[in-house]
């Protein structure tokens, strides 16, 4: 057995830990979908491969999110600071 099997058994128990996009590529080459990154907000494919690439955070960590939902997060963050810049004494 090798780290690709020992991975696949990994993400069956519910264990996932961040991945090269290399590493991606190669388990997907054996696992078709194994290693697929989902969005936090609404569980479809981000299409994105892990939080060391170019996976969609927010500055507090949550994620990963797909482009739609993120775009929802990028335009009511706007809004908050929007919202509150003239409310400041
Ligand atoms: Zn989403």
């Amino acid at each position: 057995m090798n780290w690709l099997d020992e991975e696949r058994q990994r993400r069956d128990a519910g264990q996932r830990r961040p991945l090269l996009q290399s590493q991606h590529e190669l388990i997907n080459s054996r696992y078709p979908g194994c290693t697929l990154e989902r969005c936090c907000e609404c569980d479809d494919p981000t299409g994105r491969a892990g939080r060391g690439d170019d996976s969609l955070y927010t500055d507090e960590g949550d994620g990963p999110y797909c482009y739609d939902c993120w775009q929802g997060i990028i335009s009511n963050a706007r809004l908050d600071r929007t919202g509150t810049a003239g409310k400041e004494d």
